[in-house]
């Protein structure tokens, strides 16, 4: 079966020259900015979206029809050329505009790219907005204008300089630069490379720095993950390095190599920044309830709390807005800090674990040795679609001694910490079921359960 065009609350993806093509671009453009068009506070004002692209090769192409789809319906376009996902959404704040859009695929391969939306806030729009953006691209109800009114497209060059700028403010870049670290940097010839090496000259890091080409050609599986990233491991041993960088293309997820060239996992991204940022002030953190537990225990230490929230990085940025969270993100080493953007940001990760290193003298594998660990088991259970969420409401009882979260499909947490979270996936007729226990096999007992309970209903 051809894949199908994917649209989700965080826009549209799908396989370029199939199903995503500059006729499709075009029109989710139009949709786009027909929503914000009835959303602007004046109807005398045009609205403005920034817009921006990963390295992919075909980056360009859908980024000018989508800007076309944009200025046929009437909305200005800032053009920030090949910048990260963060980046956009620094500038969509800092320009004032109605929107962002993002050209990326985030870690999926280069046949792919998407088209990602941020409001003016500089956030993904929940579920309710994302719903009439979706209407309005599969009713091709579009509010288009007429000669005279179509928008422009003009250029910002900015991007990085603002992102630099915003990042080195909530740190202290002399005590980091004091410690003149040897950091290996893997930017999967994504979009961060550039940004990210003159960050860490700022930083006054010798940066060895691999895959650095933002040619969109990934020199390995785009995903940050312990196979994936080999080559930087490598790196970190080959210049023995204090720490090794690996981001995925739009630069919002960011994966830690320790200073043996052991890859430590994403989950760990989060909790050493807020690691850092708690050992500074009190506050609360956010984070999805698929993310590690280490979060709590960390907050608990430092006498601050955690607020988990549905899985969504709107959903965690909505929440840090609404309860003033001083961190917050997700598990797959997306770090936000407000104070730079409102979207997961992996030079944020990168510059709050330099300090945190920086601060303490310690190494990534001591820091690491410092917070409890755990192991977490994922499995996809595949099932058919119509039958996804009576199912997933099968599983409701499967854990009577456990307490029950049912915000996202549900979160069992049991007296001692351990969790397991059953949700169906938006994307795929699978219910994703990840757990979290002292060792392997607890949390292959938890799997078992639910594996059973599911066979148990067919
Ligand atoms: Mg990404």
């Amino acid at each position: 079966m051809a894949e199908q065009l994917i649209i989700s609350v965080s826009g549209l993806r799908g396989i370029v020259g199939v199903n995503l093509t500059p006729a499709i671009a075009a029109e989710y453009g139009c949709a786009f900015g027909t929503f914000l068009k009835e959303g602007a506070a004046r109807s005398d004002v045009r609205p403005s979206v920034c817009i921006g692209r990963d390295s992919r090769p075909s980056g360009q192409m859908l980024k000018s029809a989508t800007a076309a789809g944009l200025c046929a319906v009437g909305v200005d376009v800032v053009d920030l050329g090949l910048v990260t996902t963060p980046g956009v959404s620094i500038m969509v704040t800092e320009l004032h505009c109605a929107g962002g859009v993002v050209i990326t695929a985030s870690h999926n391969p280069i046949q792919y790219n998407g088209i990602k939306l941020l409001l003016g806030n500089g956030i993904a729009p929940p579920v309710e907005q994302a719903e009439r953006i979706r209407h309005c691209f599969s009713q091709k109800k579009f509010a288009l204008v007429d000669a005279t009114e179509c928008g422009q497209v003009t250029t910002n060059d900015q991007t990085d300089a603002r992102h630099i700028a915003k990042v080195l403010a909530i740190v202290d870049r002399k005590t980091i630069a004091a410690k003149k670290f040897k950091v290996a940097l893997d930017s999967v010839n994504g979009a961060g490379a550039r940004v990210t090496k003159k960050l860490l000259a700022e930083l006054g890091c010798e940066v060895s720095a691999i895959n650095d080409e933002p040619t969109g050609v990934f020199a390995h599986p785009p995903e940050p993950t312990a196979e994936n990233i080999k080559s930087l491991r490598e790196a970190v041993k080959a210049n023995r390095t204090d720490v090794g960088f690996a981001q995925d293309p739009d630069a919002d997820r960011l994966a830690i190599v320790d200073e043996n060239g052991t890859y430590i996992g994403e989950e760990y991204t989060l909790a050493l920044a807020a690691k850092y940022i708690f050992s500074k002030k009190k506050g609360r953190a956010a984070t999805n309830l698929s993310t590690s537990r280490m979060i709590e225990d960390i907050a608990q230490e430092a006498g601050c709390q955690v607020i988990r929230t549905a899985v969504g990085e709107a959903n965690v940025a909505g929440a840090m807005l609404k309860h003033n969270c001083i961190i917050g993100g997700e598990g797959n080493g997306g770090v936000i800090d407000l104070r730079v953007c409102p979207v997961r940001d992996s030079l944020v990760g990168i510059a709050l674990v330099l300090q945190l290193m920086g601060q303490t003298g310690e190494t990534i594998s001591q820091l690491i040795g410092e917070i409890s660990r755990y192991y977490m088991g994922k499995e996809k259970l595949p099932v058919v679609p119509a039958a996804k969420f009576q199912i997933l409401e099968s599983f409701r009882t499967a854990f009577p001694d456990a307490r029950l979260d049912p915000t996202d499909g549900y979160r069992f947490v049991f007296q001692n910490g351990d969790w397991v979270h059953v949700r169906a996936s938006n994307t795929e007729p699978v219910i994703r079921v990840i757990v979290e226990a002292k060792d392997q096999p607890t949390a292959q007992e938890y799997i078992n359960k639910i594996i059973q309970a599911k066979a148990f209903i067919h």
